[in-house]
């Protein structure tokens, strides 16, 4: 017997959950190119991008994924052969290091590994030591979706100022935007990276690169930039094509706007950030209390350094490889792979184990993720803690608080 028939269930990182409502609205003939609504929407859909990173700065929107998202950044903030500074906080801020460096600019990494966030202490040291004033730019993620940890970006932005270093602040908000609170203005981002498929609950295809006046100002004439990535025109199109360098991504434009309206004009976004963080940590609540009796570990061991779209933890003897085949074939639930924790050949690749609470999500889909992952411990004869789902439950209801949080 196997109980995952019914609607299946994807609590992986991206592509996040998207509502019905999305889908319907992308569910048409292909609409007039030339004229119209469409233009209508995508005036609207700037406008939103621009709401939901609270900003004033210019957006250019790209069909890429996150990955396309990062090289566009590159493409528009560099010249071959600038410097750039890396932050590593997990898989993702490594990933847009190597696309820099592929790209030919020459990049000095920070790694604080997989499981603490950046310390500005030492970001404004490594400024300090650039003497000649070389970097152009700082790039991290502000959750890294591969480890979980949220990165205080404010704080790096301090870490900046103090060293009177003119670098660029580019910060990547792909696992962020709409789940964490994020202030592109209020906290000094000059370059912002974002995806549809997470917290934007679109499918897989829309990259937003969001810049600064300023950042526009010290990347002109940037030698990296092609035409098709250019930003400018984007950003501030006299003609419809140039919005896209081409033909409009019609149909993503359809989902994304009725997405953006749910998210910013329906629920709004200190609720949905309200509604991630009770979800969040009604996951944390429930890993600890697996933890008290197993080898069960949350990645990201301070609550403060945690992002609220996204879990990422420890299940070890191979617990969290097991536990995420039950739950898809038992159970009709997809868990996110332990992604860059260790390489899929090291017999610890199957230790870790990622659960998304990111987007159209609700109490109801997190307590089940919850309750389908004990039962599959307790088939599997994985050893955890009791109490795990009572917890989670006493989150949701508003009663618990977890250890670390005030
Ligand atoms: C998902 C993600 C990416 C990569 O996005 P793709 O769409 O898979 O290319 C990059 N950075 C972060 C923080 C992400 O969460």
């Amino acid at each position: 017997m196997s109980l995952s028939n019914g609607r299946p269930y994807l609590a992986i990182p991206g592509p996040s959950v998207m509502p019905d409502r999305v889908l319907r609205a992308m569910h048409r003939a292909a609409p007039n190119i030339y004229e119209g609504a469409l233009h209508d929407l995508t005036r609207d859909v700037v406008a939103d991008l621009k709401r939901v990173a609270l900003t004033d700065a210019h957006v250019a929107i790209y069909i890429a994924n996150g990955h396309g998202g990062w090289e566009a950044a590159n493409a528009n903030i560099f010249s071959r052969g600038d410097h750039a500074l890396a932050i590593l906080t997990g898989r993702f801020g490594l990933g847009w290091a190597l696309s820099a460096e592929a790209m030919g600019v020459q990049v000095q990494r920070i790694d604080f590994g997989r499981q603490s966030p950046a310390d500005p202490d030492r970001i404004e040291a490594a400024l300090r030591a650039d003497t000649d004033r070389r970097i152009k730019a700082v790039t991290l993620t502000h959750v890294d979706t591969a480890s979980s940890v949220r990165n205080d970006i404010a704080a790096v932005r301090a870490a900046i100022d103090a060293a009177g270093h003119p670098a660029l602040l580019a910060v990547d908000a792909i696992a962020s935007l709409g789940c964490d609170p994020l202030k592109m203005d209020d906290w000094g981002i000059d370059v912002l990276v974002a995806a549809s498929q997470k917290g934007l609950m679109t499918p897989p295809g829309l990259a937003f690169v969001w810049f600064s006046a300023r950042a526009r100002e010290v990347t002109r004439g940037a030698d990296l930039r092609t035409p098709y990535w250019d930003w400018g025109p984007r950003a501030t199109p006299a003609q419809y094509y140039q919005y896209f360098a081409g033909t409009a991504p019609t149909h993503h434009i359809y989902g994304l706007a009725e997405a953006l309206k749910m998210l910013v004009h329906e629920e709004g976004l200190p609720a949905a950030w309200a509604r991630h963080a009770t979800l969040a940590r009604a996951v944390w609540a429930a890993f600890e209390a697996w933890g008290q009796g197993g080898d069960i570990a949350l990645n990201i061991a301070d609550p403060a350094f945690r992002g609220t779209s996204v879990t990422a933890a420890r299940i070890g003897d191979g617990g969290a490889g097991r536990l995420r085949r039950w739950c898809e074939e038992e159970a009709g639930v997809t868990l996110g792979i332990g992604l860059g924790m260790a390489e899929p050949t090291d017999p610890a690749y199957g230790d870790f184990l990622r659960v998304a609470h990111m987007g159209h999500v609700n109490a109801h889909m997190t307590l089940g993720v919850l309750s389908v992952m004990e039962a599959g411990m307790r088939a599997l004869n994985v050893p955890h803690g009791d109490g795990a789902l009572a917890a989670a439950a006493g989150v949701v209801a508003g009663g618990y608080s977890i250890s670390g949080l005030h």
